[in-house]
């Protein structure tokens, strides 16, 4: 019997999630072998945290750059006055309080940015990574990274009582540059803060975690859809999401993010609201992206390609289609669709 098998068998903590036929113990098995990347620990990074740990993942990297502060205390669980007073870092709280909830799951906290120089390093160490970052330049610079080591991503988002969910397994199915082709047509539009209803931020990470699971055990692969819920309205969609050939990523393999956004280190990981983030501003002036840092580099992206310069320059995704009228099941368009911007 393996240490794992032998913790397992111990400690009973999972009893009612092996009870599940489609987990098993083998499931757990693989489920407390495997190791999950969280990029961001916001809202939906310390959900998503909270449950991956409880659930037995057997080793969680955290990866954020910001500190609690108290606006994020209505909709980040797993922090609480003690940490904004002591302005923590967000890792650091979460992992402290992961360890409590599940002294068996190794915690490993980053207090950094995600950039297109640590990215491809952090990736490698995971089985599984889960989208929490709170702006579309960290997404296209993980969902770069993923497709290029062949590693599955759970991509989500949330704004305002809406957000969206999609599994994206390189090579298997479309990436996010499949369904959201243009980056710059993406993030067009003015900068705004938007508000934040905690509970859909329940139903993004639920999307997330449980798809991450269903990959952890093995469970047959589902066909790609974007999911899409407006929690206030009741309102949702679930799109079969089909892989685009002419893809600059996984159809060119042009890993634009990777390569060509050095000077972009902000924003990476965190939640909406930070105080870095509203305080930014890029050299000469420009508007900063509410959810974005722009670094004392940023004079570099007019040599970036022009998608990645207006990244830099301040722009910032805005509101998503809100979905009406039920549960349709549709194809996504192979045309550019707004993104939600992630918390
Ligand atoms: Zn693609």
């Amino acid at each position: 019997m393996s240490d794992i098998d032998e913790k397992l068998a111990a400690s009973g903590r999972y009893a009612r999630q092996t009870a599940l036929s489609m987990i098993g113990t083998e499931g757990q098995r693989r489920i407390s072998a495997a190791t999950a990347l969280v990029v961001g620990c916001g809202a939906l990074g310390s959900t998503q945290a909270a449950w991956l740990a409880r659930a037995g993942v057997g080793r969680l990297l955290l990866v954020d750059r910001d500190i609690v502060e108290t606006h994020n205390l209505h909709r980040q669980m797993l922090y609480d006055g003690e940490d904004a007073r002591a302005r923590r870092p967000k890792v650091v709280a979460a992992a402290n309080r992961l360890r409590a909830v599940n002294p068996e799951v190794c915690v490993e906290p980053t207090v950094d940015f995600v950039t297109a120089e640590n990215v491809i390093g952090l990736v490698r160490q995971a089985d599984v990574v889960l989208d929490a970052a709170d702006n579309a330049a960290t997404r296209y610079l993980v969902n770069d990274a993923c497709v290029r080591e062949g590693k599955p991503w759970m991509y989500g988002g949330v704004m305002g009582t809406s957000g969206a969910a999609m599994a994206v397994i390189p090579r298997k199915g479309p990436c996010l540059r499949c369904v959201f082709h243009d980056p710059a047509s993406v993030m067009s539009g003015p900068c705004a803060t938007f508000g934040v209803l905690s509970t859909i931020v329940g139903w993004v990470a639920a999307m997330q975690v449980t798809a991450a699971l269903k990959l952890l055990v093995g469970a047959p692969p589902d066909p790609a859809r974007l999911h899409r819920f407006d929690i206030w309205s009741g309102h949702g969609s679930s799109a079969i999401a089909r892989r685009d050939q002419r893809c600059v990523c996984c159809g060119q393999n042009r890993y634009e993010f990777l390569g060509e956004m050095p000077a972009w280190d902000g924003g990476q990981a965190g939640t909406a609201g930070g105080a870095a983030r509203g305080d930014a501003r890029p050299p000469g002036g420009g508007q900063a992206c509410v959810g974005g840092r722009v670094s004392s580099r940023a004079a570099d992206a007019a040599a970036l390609q022009p998608a990645v310069r207006r990244l830099m320059e301040g722009e910032c995704p805005h509101e998503p289609r809100t979905p009406r009228g039920g549960v349709p099941t549709t194809v996504v368009p192979a045309v550019p669709v707004k993104e939600p911007r992630h918390d």
